[in-house]
């Protein structure tokens, strides 16, 4: 066991952010350094974003394990992530889960896509979690209905395709707002065209961008 990435479980344990044992054992099991970039793998157990190119970043921790509590989920859900990044909250969602359920994972960056499929066949999770190259804003009609929806980028409004694809009573989780501060938004699809929405507090996450997103400058 990494020392450091224990300091740091027990620190989102302590603070309240991690709640449950499979959300514990997950983020004890994942190497967060191996989701990183060489030159940044010191920083790998700090709790903050770190850059991984292409004017991005890997979550901090503390909003992943948010997320991974929010979302609960359960044994072979379908679910889909907009925003892979290089694939730590993908693979920290899907050991949570465990191999029934699958994971389709969206990145509108090549290069961060190739990197994201490359750490997840790594550390074991190219199973179970599909990387898709594209626009997330539009959602993933292919393996849609979703019990699960999250974007680990943020959104003026939720883009209508992810409500499409949603299944009823299925949850979706999304940063909403501004491009510089956003609300972490929970919606529960509870009929067709009905919706029942939560704030979960004050939140800051890059741009969504795309078609229902933010705009490309
Ligand atoms: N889930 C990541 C992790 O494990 O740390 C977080 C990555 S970062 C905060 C958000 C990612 O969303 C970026 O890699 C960015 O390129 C991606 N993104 C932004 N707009 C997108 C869109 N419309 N479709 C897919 N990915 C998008």
């Amino acid at each position: 066991m990494n020392d450091k990435r224990k300091a740091l479980v027990d620190e989102l344990v302590y603070k309240g952010y991690i709640k449950s044992q499979k959300v514990k054992k997950a983020m004890l099991k994942i190497p967060r350094e191996q989701f990183m970039p060489p030159d940044s793998i010191n920083q790998a157990y700090d709790d903050r974003p770190v850059h991984i190119g292409k004017g991005q970043t890997i979550s901090a921790p503390h909003m992943v394990a948010i997320i991974a509590e929010k979302l609960d989920l359960k044994e072979g859900m379908n679910l889909l992530e907009i925003g892979t990044g290089q694939g730590y909250n993908a693979a920290v969602i899907a050991e949570v889960m465990g191999k029934k359920g699958h994971i389709y994972t969206m990145e509108r960056i090549p290069e961060l896509a190739a990197k994201a499929r490359e750490n997840l066949k790594k550390t074991g999770y190219s199973d179970i979690v599909t990387v898709i190259e594209g626009d997330g804003t539009c959602g993933y009609p292919e393996k849609a209905p979703y019990d699960r929806i999250y974007g680990t980028a943020s959104a003026p409004k939720i883009p209508e395709p992810l409500k499409e694809q949603l299944k009823i009573g299925g949850k979706l989780i999304i940063p909403l707002g501004s491009e510089y501060s956003q609300d972490l938004i929970s919606m529960v699809k509870v009929a067709e065209d009905e919706y029942q929405t939560q704030k979960l507090g004050g939140v800051i996450f890059v741009p969504m961008i795309g078609k229902h997103g933010w705009p490309e400058n």
